[in-house]
């Protein structure tokens, strides 16, 4: 066991959270999850100021199923979310963090799935029932007892169920919990309406926030990249094709993170190596002077296992999984700008992290200005910017030493010198790809792309026109609802395919796959189906977005 696991160890969890907590990587508390477990396990009602991407959710999942008592099969804590696949993430979390602790059963109660084995599961003794407030609702109508057992109550992101319009549901739901449960809050801000709902139905709250001083970084330019978690390690290889950056470190969250993306960029022939709590000593040592003098230039770390690492070589900080708090950020990018020099901090954001990206600019009185993914175009520039600058220095005295050899092998291959530079080159550069339509082929623009998703793109292979055209005017399937129909002049005459659109709106849109609604692809359009709510927002964000080199200039299409 490594030192840093005694950070949760300190925590008082029960034995076999702790097991889990180990297994999944974590190699300790996050801020709110040092203050808030101890609160939380002592049995208080608590108001915690945090959002996403803070830890909050292990934060009350873990003291919760600490207290839990796995032989009695009834429900024991209900955790309110505000959305559906908040609910299902926070029940995930939950099943992750019981994976050692059998007879703890998870359900998650919510809107749009059939009710009948919602309720069969809750009566059927699962102790964490993790609900939207409107579905429970529904089944406090059917069943008023349904939540007569509950001794924890967790209501997450507080202010957007709020902001939903839930206040109504969540009193039906008070009412119908006992009155001696213990209750926790949790919110990104605390309005007038949260602090209400406080007073009136927790006992005696105590207060956990991560307090954030302002600190300032000005040797360093920022600079952020909204991007679907699913799609991080292509947007790290494609960014590092365009960064010029001398050494490299790049943060994430698990010890397993840094194997998996290490191993990734090591593949693509970068000489890049994994810093993580469970790498003894002597060889986190040797992997840190590697990285100084030159035989390592990228190292993906934990934080935990970058304290304390001074490089004067870094050039680049890569956030790759966004830190636990402001701090952190500050503490992580504090890597790079070392000795007077400037540096550079790249932050990856998804979409659910957008409010930590407002707190990271608060904090640090920064702007963290935006970029975008480069594009094929982008990235074969910077491929051959990078051969020449290794090409340009031979030139000088490569004839004195050489020329008399091209003599003599143009002679004996009966080439011209051009054919055998290029040969040479071709060489060199080892089937690098090197041409626009060579680098578009390379780009995976959605790796990992499952699911019902998969299966319109496949739906939406680029069609041949038929004779009359027909298929050209063939009329729209109706819309969803919520959802705006988009019309692009790029087809499949211009060899778009499903996957590219969706690709870079998810890229350059910041938008969960989600949000994107099917996608069809016709010889000469395409249609693409958006969110109604910030559509035009979104449509200037995507202004300039370019697909397979040509430009998207996705508009509102309207049927008539
Ligand atoms: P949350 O703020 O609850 O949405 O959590 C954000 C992410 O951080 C989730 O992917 C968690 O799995 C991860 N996480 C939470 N606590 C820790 C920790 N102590 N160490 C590493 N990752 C964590």
């Amino acid at each position: 066991m490594t030192q840093e696991i005694g950070g949760f160890a300190a925590l008082d969890l029960h034995p076999n959270v702790l097991a889990a907590v180990i297994a999944t990587g974590y190699e300790e508390p996050s801020a709110i999850q040092i203050q808030a477990i101890p609160v939380i396990l002592a049995g208080h009602d608590m108001i915690g100021q945090a959002q996403t991407g803070t830890g909050k959710t292990a934060a009350f999942a873990l003291p919760i199923l600490s207290r839990i008592d796995p032989a009695k099969r009834q429900p024991q804590a209900l955790i309110l979310a505000p959305t559906r696949e908040l609910a299902l993430q926070v029940a995930t979390a939950f099943e992750t963090y019981a994976k050692q602790m059998p007879g703890v059963n998870v359900i998650a109660v919510y809107g749009g799935a059939p009710m009948g084995p919602q309720l069969k599961a809750i009566r059927n003794g699962a102790q964490i029932v993790v609900a939207t407030p409107g579905r429970l609702v529904d089944h406090l109508r059917r069943d008023e007892k349904v939540l007569s057992t509950i001794q924890h109550l967790v209501l997450d992101e507080a202010d957007e169920m709020l902001k939903l319009g839930f206040m109504d549901d969540l009193e039906v739901i008070f009412k119908a919990m006992p009155e001696s449960r213990q209750s926790v809050l949790f919110s990104a801000t605390l309005p007038h309406s949260i602090r209400a709902i406080a007073e009136k139905h927790l006992r005696d709250p105590k207060h956990v926030k991560i307090e954030t001083k302002t600190q300032t970084v000005t040797a360093i330019e920022q600079v952020h990249l909204m991007v679907h978690a699913d799609q991080k390690h292509a947007a790290v290889l494609r960014l590092l094709e365009v960064e010029e950056f001398d050494a490299l470190i790049g943060f994430v969250r698990t010890k397993q993170a840094t194997l998996d993306l290490a191993a990734a960029l090591e593949a693509k022939g970068y000489k890049a190596a994994a810093l993580n709590g469970d790498i003894a000593q002597n060889q986190r040592e040797r992997v840190i002077d590697s990285l100084k003098d030159g035989r390592l230039d990228i190292v993906i770390a934990t934080d935990v296992a970058a304290r304390g690492l001074d490089v004067p070589r870094i050039t680049h900080v890569m956030n790759v999984d966004m830190p636990y708090d402001p701090e952190s950020y500050v503490h992580r990018i504090g890597r790079t700008g070392r000795a007077g020099r400037t540096g550079r901090a790249l932050l990856l954001v998804t979409p659910r992290e957008r409010r930590m990206l407002q707190v990271i600019e608060r904090v640090t009185g920064q702007k963290v200005g935006e970029v975008k993914l480069p594009d094929a175009q982008q990235v074969l520039d910077a491929r051959i910017k990078k051969l020449t600058n290794s090409l340009a220095p031979l030139v000088a005295d490569a004839e004195a030493s050489h020329g008399d050899l091209l003599d003599r092998l143009t002679a004996d291959i009966g080439c011209s010198p051009r054919a055998l530079a290029a040969a040479l080159l071709r060489k060199a550069t080892n089937g690098q790809a090197l041409t626009l339509a060579e680098v578009q082929r390379d780009q995976p623009l959605v790796p990992n792309s499952s699911g019902p998703r998969e299966r319109s793109e496949r739906g939406d292979r680029p069609e041949r026109p038929d004779r009359e055209g027909s298929r050209e005017r063939r009329a729209p399937v109706p819309l969803a609802e919520g959802r705006a129909r988009c019309r692009t002049a790029l087809g499949a005459r211009d060899g778009i395919a499903a996957k590219n659109l969706l690709g870079a709106i998810l890229n350059e849109g910041g938008l969960a796959r989600e949000d994107i609604g099917r996608i069809q692809v016709r010889e000469s359009f395409s249609l693409v189906e958006l969110p109604e709510e910030g559509l035009e927002r979104l449509l200037g964000k995507l202004k300039d977005t370019r697909v397979g080199g040509k430009p998207l200039k996705l508009r509102r299409y309207r049927e008539d």
